[in-house]
């Protein structure tokens, strides 16, 4: 299809305006040079509505625009403490004229019980979000006890609110709802205008997968598109064939929403092959930090005074930098780095910032 069949595609669906959009998109010259390539990334951070913000923002956009056309009036997802995403949804929802309610675990074994208020957990207490909170001494992925209280929390809520007579969205975790997968074909649109503006070509896009939310609209975007860049995702948690997240589900969440665009769907084997999962930078664990993450962090903060956060876009980072340093991006290559967002958790506890948090005295 032709920008301006996908541009209507876009057009078509059901839609809440909630962030600033397109967001922006700029060169990272010193750091670029650095590694001997074109470096560019593109400021999902910077979708708003507020400074902390991220990919889910996108996703919220396409999902309660639906919502609302179907009288939703409390919106429940669920996350760790720190999530992103939880945040986003919650702002997101309050934008709208939805009820958020948050159901939040938090693994004591990595990061101890929950202390005071910080990072994205303090911004949703600033604005009085109903939370519940289910500590465990594992990830709800990990382990079926700790999903199965989630699980139970969720729908008791429901129940309740629907017996009040109001009418509940559940969001399942990293914001994954079909309505929302279509958001980030948009991105890519965006950043094929913004780096055709700037007269340069793409050849990589690198970006930080988690849920896998983001990756099959751009995936799509670039398929019904035709354009030949390399999309390279960086994982923070396992992606391999028996785990919850793997290729498969990237398949058919890609197919899903070249359908919702009217495009031509190829055979999975051929959407399968862009799929490139690197995952030697998760490092201990989900939300713990590593050191080539952390390092990573302060590199691009040094040289260019952006921001990337510990528990997704400075593991993303750290994996195209050493893509560069290694010859598997090729010097003189044009790359994107997508910034996810993530960095309300640089105000994180501790051991997440790693030693990012760490006084030095002079
Ligand atoms: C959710 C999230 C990701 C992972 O994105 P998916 O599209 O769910 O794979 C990456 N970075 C940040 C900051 C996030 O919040």
């Amino acid at each position: 299809m032709d920008t301006t069949q996908f541009d209507d595609a876009i057009a078509a669906l059901p839609r809440k305006s909630i962030g600033f959009y397109p967001t922006p998109f700029h060169e990272l010259p010193t750091l670029g040079q650095r590694y001997g390539i074109r470096l560019f990334i593109k400021r999902e951070d910077m979708a708003g509505p507020s400074a902390i913000s991220g990919s889910k923002t996108r996703l919220a956009e396409f999902i309660i625009g639906r919502a609302l056309e179907q009288g939703v009036t409390h919106l429940i997802t669920l996350g760790a403490t720190l999530t992103n995403s939880g945040l986003q949804f919650a702002i997101a929802c309050l934008r709208s004229g939805i009820t958020p309610i948050l159901v939040l675990t938090r693994n004591v074994g990595n990061h101890g019980p929950l202390g005071e208020a910080r990072g994205n957990y303090l911004l949703n207490t600033v604005m009085g979000v109903e939370t519940h909170l289910i500590s465990a001494e594992r990830d709800p992925w990990d382990d079926a006890d700790t999903l199965a209280r989630v699980t139970a929390v969720i729908e008791g809520r429901r129940a309740e609110l629907e017996a009040d007579g109001h009418r509940v969205l559940v969001v399942g975790g990293g914001g994954a709802h079909p309505d929302g997968f279509v958001a980030h074909s948009v991105t890519f649109r965006e950043m094929l205008q913004q780096s055709a503006a700037l007269g340069v070509d793409l050849d990589f896009v690198y970006h930080t997968i988690g849920t896998g939310t983001a990756l099959p609209g751009m995936l799509a975007a670039k398929l019904s598109l035709g354009h030949p860049v390399k999309f390279r995702s960086i994982s923070i948690q396992g992606y391999d064939d028996d785990d919850a997240m793997n290729p498969a589900v990237i398949v058919e969440r890609t197919k899903s929403v070249l359908q919702r665009l009217g495009a031509t769907i190829p055979d999975d084997a051929t959407i399968r092959a862009e799929i490139d999962v690197d995952q030697g930078f998760i490092g201990d664990d989900y939300a713990v930090p590593s050191p080539a993450s952390t390092a990573a962090i302060r590199e691009l903060a040094s040289t260019e005074g952006v921001f990337v956060g510990p528990v997704y876009t400075g593991k993303g980072l750290a994996g195209l930098l050493e893509h560069a340093r290694t010859g598997r991006i090729p010097a003189g290559s044009t790359v994107a780095f997508l910034h996810t967002g993530d960095t309300g958790n640089l105000f994180e506890i501790a051991a997440i910032a790693g030693d990012l948090a760490s006084q030095r005295e002079t």
